[in-house]
């Protein structure tokens, strides 16, 4: 007999009674705990960690992520308003973004929020508005580094970049700073996402801290207040033959290299940024089994979501072949049969595959399935109008 598939100590039908309904969205605090204890325990201990929001920002999973990391990073004014109720300190809240409009800078300055600043164009802007408010704007400055890393994931730094400000321009920009009166808090680089190795997130962060280091030592900006976020990228696997990052050589790198670092600037403070590290695994996404219908030899699983409620699960956020994430059955039908199906959502696009010639136990309708590796960039990260089905809840458990 197969055992059904259990996520916090659950299986799906319990899972989805307590939700009201599937499509459903479940997190646990249990495994969003031993995410963030795990990386404490890799990285030094006097380096802080940022949760990012963009990666899940249910209120409540915030607020729970919050007591736990030292600050947390938005990218919005909506972020910015579920951080503040998240969090003890504005001063813990970073903010960055390319095109952050005057409404939500006035919205961070006014919260003294610290302001990654990613332009020339956007500093006048903040010292316009905070002039005009009359407050002293938290500043730190996010760089666009002359080099990219080596691989794979979304990269966001070198070349040609709406994010940050070239390393080249970083001098200039931050004489504006000094020009207006206003000190630097710290330096923030971040160079890409969904990185499984190790090796090169070593690599990435000896480089930017070596060129943050220079940059200190040019402009003379350090102090005991100076923040360097030298970003994350921490991966999780999600498709077959994807190994696990190891966060403990991450760590054990990143401390001798900060012993170096230390050495030339032994008062600045070192911050990490991961949001899918955190909560990637600590979420899974269940839909209910609408239809089984054979065409021309094979097995069709149509479910009561897909790309409208989980676009990355269906490959279709930034995914350049379409793979599948694991997908998992509830069954309560003993000894069933497995068979090859492919499981598709409701909408009337072919894009709309969430797993393609998987092999699990023969579901009917009314059962459910459930993707796993959905903590992360799934419920926020898609297009829920699309065709305008209903939407899933969302349950923390
Ligand atoms: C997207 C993003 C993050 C979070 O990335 P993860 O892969 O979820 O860890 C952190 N910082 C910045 C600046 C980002 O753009």
């Amino acid at each position: 007999m197969n055992s059904p598939f259990l996520f916090a100590g659950r299986d799906l039908s319990e899972l989805v009674a307590l939700s009201g309904q599937s499509p459903a969205y479940v997190y646990e605090r249990a495994s969003v705990d031993l995410n963030i204890a795990a990386i404490r325990k890799a990285l030094p201990e006097n380096v802080l960690l940022h949760y990012s929001l963009k990666a899940n920002p249910m209120p409540q999973l915030v607020s729970h992520i919050a007591t736990q990391c030292d600050g947390l990073d938005v990218t919005s004014q909506k972020e910015m308003i579920t951080a503040l109720g998240a969090s003890k300190s504005a001063s813990a809240i970073s903010f960055s973004g390319p095109g952050k409009n005057d409404t939500e800078l006035l919205a961070a300055l006014t919260a003294g929020i610290t302001i990654h600043v990613e332009s020339q164009g956007e500093l006048q802007r903040i010292e316009q508005l905070a002039n005009r408010a009359g407050v002293t704007p938290r500043i730190s400055m996010r760089i666009n580094p002359n080099f990219s890393i080596r691989q794979s994931g979304m990269v966001m730094g070198g070349g040609p970049q709406p994010f940050g400000i070239d390393e080249e321009q970083a001098a200039d920009v931050l004489a504006t700073i000094f020009s207006y009166g206003f000190r630097c808090e710290g330096l923030h680089c971040y160079v890409g996402s969904q990185i499984l190795s190790a090796d090169i997130i070593i690599e990435a962060q000896a480089r930017i801290l070596d060129m943050m280091s220079r940059l200190l030592t040019e402009a003379q900006l350090a102090d005991e207040r100076s923040v360097f976020n030298i970003g994350g990228g921490f991966g999780i696997p999600y498709f077959e033959n994807d190994r696990e990052l190891d966060i403990c050589a991450v760590g054990d790198a990143l401390a001798t290299k900060l012993e170096s670092i230390q050495q030339a600037h032994n008062s600045i403070r070192v911050a990490v940024e991961t949001g899918r590290y955190i909560v990637g695994n600590a979420g899974i996404y269940i839909a209910r089994v609408t239809d089984r219908k054979y065409s021309r030899g094979k097995v069709y699983l149509v479910v009561n979501g897909g790309l409208n409620h989980h676009l990355a699960a269906t490959g279709n956020l930034g995914q350049v072949i379409r793979r599948n994430y694991p997908i998992r059955n509830w069954t309560a039908h003993d000894n069933q049969e497995h068979e090859t199906v492919s499981v598709v959502g409701p909408l009337c696009t072919p894009l709309d595959v969430l797993g393609s010639d998987i092999k699990m136990q023969r579901l009917e309708v009314g059962d459910y399935i459930a993707v796993l590796q959905s903590g992360a960039y799934g419920f926020s990260a898609s297009p829920h109008e699309f065709l305008g089905h209903q939407a899933p809840v969302e349950l923390l458990l």
